[in-house]
């Protein structure tokens, strides 16, 4: 089952974003066993998200080394040392103290960090995130710290049918995306898009997808 969700995931999504560029499958793993991820690797995944460091820290060392490690959850600061050295990306940087903290702890390691700034585009009361109007601030702020790299942004749309507003905010989004990069450079990934709405979110510009249903299916909490 595993196998053939990647497989087919894997043929669905296209190559490339109408922007040209290349769109990047990152599995969403959080409540899955370290064999259903390992078999998603070995299917093809090349990235994996985690959104628990606790998780992240009990399961690295048996998760097959080639994938690229994100983590895409809140993350509290004082569980940033589960992950320091380990995060080839942190995609869920929400608030200035988080970075603050990370750049603290990777500047002590002599490491350089690479993050995404979440941008909560629903301006959703559930969700974190800097919000759309403050992106700017935020990223010149978080652009001060040292051993930090802003490698561009993330956003989660909200839960909808309504695919005019989702594909307003999802297109919203690239503008502050593109906004961004042309004033500042060096941005290579927006982040955009689960399981329900990835096709709409690669349309409008997204370049790098969390899927975590579409590739093992219903989540069961225990
Ligand atoms: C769980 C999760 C996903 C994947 O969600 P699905 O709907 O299962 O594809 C993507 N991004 C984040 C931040 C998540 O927590």
């Amino acid at each position: 089952m595993i196998e053939e969700n990647v497989k087919k995931l894997l043929d669905e999504i296209p190559e490339r974003n109408p922007f040209g560029e290349k769109v990047t499958l990152v599995a969403a793993i959080k409540t899955r066993t370290v064999e259903e991820i390992n078999r998603a690797i070995a299917a093809g995944i090349t990235d994996i998200g985690d959104n628990h460091a606790q998780e992240f820290r009990d399961k690295n060392d048996d998760i097959l080394p080639s994938a690229r490690r994100h983590f895409i959850g809140h993350l509290q600061t004082n569980k940033i040392k589960y992950l320091v050295g380990k995060t080839d990306l942190y995609q869920s940087v929400d608030r200035l103290e988080l970075a603050e903290a990370i750049s603290a702890r990777y500047a002590r390691e002599g490491l350089t960090a690479h993050v995404l700034l979440q941008i909560n585009i629903g301006d959703e009361q559930s969700k974190g995130g800097f919000s759309a109007d403050d992106a700017e601030s935020a990223y010149l702020a978080v652009k001060a710290l040292p051993s930090i790299e802003i490698d561009g942004l993330m956003a989660m749309l909200p839960e909808s049918d309504d695919t005019q507003l989702l594909r307003a905010l999802a297109t919203r989004m690239r503008g502050i995306y593109d906004g961004l990069n042309a004033r500042y450079g060096g941005f290579k990934h927006l982040s955009m898009g689960m399981s329900g709405d990835w096709k709409l979110c690669v349309e409008c510009g997204s370049n790098m997808i969390r899927l975590g249903t579409a590739i093992f299916g219903e989540r069961h909490y225990s």
